[in-house]
């Protein structure tokens, strides 16, 4: 069966290839960037910093003058962040200067008022200045019209801030794909009524918009559908009309009412792979059909968000005009042994935590993939390779974050 790592190759490549093209754009306003994959580049509209800048409280010097410590300078006035000085510093003179404030003709270093005495005009200095200090060289940052953000940067805080010091106030930006949600299952209602003694409410409807969403989709909810060849053949041709790519839950392992796969096999579709060597997820299906991405995940809410993460992910990354986000694993050490059957890569519920710089992992109690409880208590994923199956206290193994939860 097909590792995950491949399985997330298949979807990368897939999805890059029948990429909807071209994607459109739209603009927006800089404050509502966060999340979004910039489409049109943004330049640097000016030197950074467009001055030298003082980056201390001090007296902007000539270093020529201050060699040795003991100094001795006449201060000839003052210069805040912002305020402009007329002509150039002379020999033996030096100019009380801010943070943030440019650095006068003349003046090659700033020192620090702390190493510095004031008596009227004479201010000396107790330590020795070298050419540089504290001075931020003008378009030591960026040259003006150089590269600052990159098309296809999905963008964080700071590249948002850089954007809005560069006066990009409104950014050209992909326009988001859709993600249609579509659950099934006879037992599933709306997570807002109550259900019967044998039913259980749509979780998975919520959680993959959450993290469709979060992924920076837009997420389309199409509610549940039955366990009805009919009706599931309609919902997912309704599905594939309103989304880029279609989200499904439930119905796809090998049950005699798993009718995920005959569907869209009747709707043409076709498959890149239709089980996955993992546990939880083991029976996630990817598909095109009609052009458009189609994720049948297992309805177990562990392995749904599981295979959201590990599939879904950067099939949206990807048709958001972004470079694939890659999967976050880092080593932690294991505090108390496990022991998990062979065969498969295992993603365990689990928690991570510091002692010191080093990461420590420990499984959390859990009854298996319908096992929410025990997800909502992890911050991450203990994953653990087929060829290890016990490992011992104390060694070091791979752990995943859960997004937003560390
Ligand atoms: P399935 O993949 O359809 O065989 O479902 C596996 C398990 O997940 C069953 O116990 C279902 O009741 C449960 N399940 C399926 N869909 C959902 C859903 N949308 N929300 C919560 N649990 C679900
Ligand atoms: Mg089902």
């Amino acid at each position: 069966m097909l590792a995950y790592t491949d399985a997330r190759q298949k979807v990368i490549e897939v999805a890059g290839s029948i990429r909807r093209r071209p994607l459109l754009r739209e603009s927006i306003e800089i404050e509502q960037g966060f999340g979004r994959v910039l489409a049109r580049e943004v330049r640097a509209d000016r030197d950074y910093p467009p001055f030298n800048r003082s980056t201390r409280d001090g007296f902007a010097v000539r270093a020529a003058d201050a060699s040795a410590p003991g100094a001795r300078l006449e201060c000839i006035g003052e210069l805040r962040a912002g305020g402009t000085f007329d002509g150039a510093l002379g020999p033996g003179q030096c100019i009380e200067i801010m943070t943030g404030a440019s650095v006068p003709a003349g003046a090659d270093a700033v020192v620090m008022i702390e190493h510095t005495k004031r008596d009227d005009r004479t201010i000396t200095l107790d330590r020795a200045a070298q050419s540089g200090d504290h001075i931020v060289p003008r378009g030591s940052e960026a040259r003006a019209g150089a590269l600052l953000v990159a098309e296809g940067t999905r963008l964080g805080y700071a590249e948002i801030a850089l954007a809005a010091q560069a006066g990009a106030a409104r950014l050209e930006v992909f326009v988001s794909p859709r993600v249609a949600i579509l659950s099934t299952g006879d037992e599933v209602v709306d997570a807002r009524t109550a259900p019967g003694p044998l039913q259980v409410r749509n979780s998975n409807g919520i959680s993959i918009e959450v993290l469709a969403r979060t992924a920076g989709a837009q997420p389309v909810q199409l509610g549940n559908v039955p366990d009805d060849k009919n009706a599931l053949r309609r919902d997912i041709e309704r599905g594939l009309e309103a989304g880029d790519i279609l989200v499904l839950s439930g119905g796809a392992s090998m049950g005699k009412y798993d009718l995920v796969e005959q569907v869209l096999n009747d709707l043409g579709a076709e498959f890149h792979f239709t089980g996955v060597a993992i546990r939880p997820g083991r029976p996630a299906v990817f598909a095109t059909c009609r052009g458009k991405l189609v994720f049948g995940l297992p309805g177990n809410p562990v392995s749904t968000m599981v295979t959201f993460e590990l599939f879904v992910l950067p099939a949206i990354d990807r048709w958001s005009g972004a470079a694939p986000r890659p999967l976050p694993v880092f080593r932690a050490k294991l505090v108390a042994p496990i022991r998990e059957k062979g065969a498969m890569f295992h993603f365990l519920p689990a928690r991570i935590e510091w002692e010191g710089r080093e990461a420590r992992v420990t499984q959390l109690p859990w009854q298996g993939s319908g096992d929410i409880v025990s997800l909502a208590l992890a911050n991450g994923f203990l994953v653990v390779d087929p060829e290890r199956t016990e490992v011992a206290a104390g060694d070091w193994v791979d752990v995943m974050p859960r997004r937003g939860a560390l």
